[in-house]
Parts: structure tokens; C-alpha cells; sequence
């Protein structure tokens, strides 16, 4: 019988915890470093660029020495997530890529292969089983959660995960409504709570002018 995708997606999930284990991950130190080195292990490439209209974040190339190119001015936590769903191709696709059966940039929403990197990523970056220890000890209630949950979970949880990944992840542990948040402005939001960062501040800004001239 062929895998089901629920079986293939399962199967990346312990793919991930594999890797996990091999490469020592713990979750509160993932950073770009600890991914570089990975990469770095695995013989994979990264080649920086700036993307011009297209809107692919990142992109593998499995031919002769193998490579990733990633775009350069994406912020931390979406660029970790894309190195990440990049190596699942490269442990994963591999040979279908170099077969042509499977096209590198194919973000086709139905495309198991696809949804199948984004499931390695996330699980590789913050294996639910974790997150759910984490919503527990935080006190995060277990249904009908508000935005200031997961903005408070945020600031408070090891992982280097944006709020795009917490969304889906409250949305899939059933502690908000599906496309609940879609309007919501998390940083701004996190400002209310939290205070205007340092940086943002006038008077830091207008200090920061000051010494420049
Ligand atoms: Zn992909």
C-alpha cells in the first residue's frame, strides 16, 4: 500500500527528531549559526540573495554540489525556518529533484512534498511535544485563546519561531479558531503589552542623530 500523507508527514516528523538527536539540537539554541554548521556537515551551499519580485524565500539545488540559496533580507526566524524546510529536500527530495520528478519552487499548497518540508521545518525547529510542555508550564489555557496569548507565549518560549509559525501551531492544538488571527497585528500588539522597544523610542532616535553628526 502507498503512504498516505498523513504516514508521509508522520515520517518526516520522526525525520526531524532523527536529526535532531544526530546533530545534538536543543531547541533554545537554534540560531543561524547552529544551521550554518549543519549545513556546513551536510556539504549544502548557502548562496545570499536579494530576490527580485519573485516570492520564493528560498530555493534548493541539488545538482553536482548541492546548494541553497536563501533570501538574504529575510528576518531571523523566517530565514531559520526556510534553511530548515531547504534541508528536508536535500535529506528528503534529493533524488526525485535530480530525476526532474520534483521541481525545486513548487510552492504549490497541495503539493505534499512542500507541506511535507513545512511539517519537517516546524518539527525540527519545535517539536510539538515541546511546545505543548511549554503551553502547560507557561499557563496557556488549553482552548480560546486571545492574540496576547500567543504574544506572551512568544516572548517567553525558547524557540526561534515567528508568530506566522505560533499561529498555526495555536490553530492546530485547537487553542484559537482557524484564520482567527488573521488581522491581527502581532507587533503592534506586542508594543501595548510590552512597551515600545528601546530602539523605537524618540528619545533614543533622537540621541542616535545626535552622535552621528
Ligand atoms: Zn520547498
Amino acid at each position: 500500500m502507498p503512504e498516505t500523507p498523513a504516514q508521509y508527514y508522520q515520517r518526516l516528523k520522526a525525520l526531524a527528531m532523527a536529526k535532531r538527536v544526530l546533530y545534538k539540537v536543543e531547541t533554545s539554541k537554534i540560531n543561524l549559526t547552529l544551521i550554518r554548521s549543519i549545513y556546513k556537515s551536510e556539504g549544502v551551499k548557502i548562496d545570499y540573495w536579494i530576490p527580485k519580485g519573485r516570492k520564493i524565500k528560498a530555493c534548493y539545488f541539488a545538482d553536482g554540489e548541492p546548494s541553497v540559496m536563501v533570501d538574504k533580507n529575510l528576518p531571523n526566524e523566517p530565514k531559520i525556518f526556510a534553511l530548515v524546510h531547504e534541508l528536508k529536500h536535500h535529506w528528503v527530495d534529493r533524488d526525485a529533484i535530480l530525476d526532474g520528478v520534483h521541481k525545486c519552487g513548487a510552492y504549490d499548497d497541495n503539493n505534499f512534498v512542500e507541506i511535507g518540508a513545512e511539517v519537517f521545518a516546524a518539527q525540527f525547529i519545535y517539536p510539538d511535544t515541546e511546545m505543548l510542555t511549554d503551553l502547560e508550564n507557561f499557563g496557556v489555557p488549553p482552548a480560546a485563546c486571545t492574540p496576547e496569548h500567543i504574544v506572551r507565549f512568544k516572548s517567553a518560549c525558547p524557540a526561534p519561531v515567528s508568530y506566522t509559525f505560533l499561529v498555526k501551531r495555536f490553530e492546530r492544538f485547537k487553542r484559537i479558531e482557524v484564520g482567527s488571527c488573521k488581522k491581527v497585528q502581532f507587533k503592534k500588539l506586542e508594543e501595548q503589552i510590552f512597551g515600545t522597544p528601546v530602539y523605537k523610542r524618540p528619545s533614543f532616535i533622537k540621541n542616535r542623530k545626535k552622535k552621528r553628526t
